[in-house]
């Protein structure tokens, strides 16, 4: 089985440290501040009999006014036009109106969408998530959710079991 596999998501929510765990190494920059990722990065991960190439987007941008965001929503959004998987990356709890954005150019797509909801390590109540995740659900009937810790690599064998099983 092989693949690609997109990595989308607002500015900030994990991307790119999502992508250096699956591949156990650290390929792209991230950091917190915004737009650390300014153009797409590829890469591959080979297994026993799934080949999976993550392609991590810069962040979608609302602010379509300047001229870098509106380079980045560009290359995030070609991208999005010959994928197998998208992997939309979200907070552990918030949303917002750029993950809207996001949702509204993934929401069409044919390929499956597995919606990511990261940063969990960091709730200190774990029991605020599941409410959060059901008001997911409920906005995003057709995506399958799974929360990860990019950061400490929660849940990213289980994400990846996923992924695979869609290529
Ligand atoms: P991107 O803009 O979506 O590519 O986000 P980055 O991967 O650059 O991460 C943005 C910030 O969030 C960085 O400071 C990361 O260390 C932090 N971060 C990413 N994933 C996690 C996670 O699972 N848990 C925690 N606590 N922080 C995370
Ligand atoms: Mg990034």
């Amino acid at each position: 089985r092989c693949g690609y596999v997109a990595i989308v998501g607002r500015p900030n929510v994990g991307k790119s440290t999502l992508l250096n765990h699956i591949l156990g190494q650290k390929l792209a920059i991230t950091s917190r501040k915004p737009q650390t990722t300014r153009h797409t990065l590829l890469g591959i991960k080979t297994e026993d009999n799934v080949q999976a190439i993550y392609v991590d987007t810069p962040g979608l941008h609302k602010d379509a006014e300047k001229a870098l965001n509106r380079f980045m929503n560009r290359s995030a959004s070609q991208v999005l036009r010959d994928v197998d998987v998208v992997l939309f990356v979200v907070d552990r709890t918030r949303w917002t109106d750029e993950d809207e954005m996001v949702w509204n150019k993934v929401r069409h797509l044919e390929c499956p969408v597995l919606l990511v909801v990261n940063k969990v390590d960091r709730l200190e109540d774990k029991t605020e998530l599941l409410p959060h995740l059901e008001w997911l659900a409920g906005q995003l009937p057709n995506a399958e959710i799974v929360p990860v810790s990019a950061l400490h690599g929660g849940n990213i064998e289980r994400l990846e079991q996923l992924v695979a099983e869609r290529l």
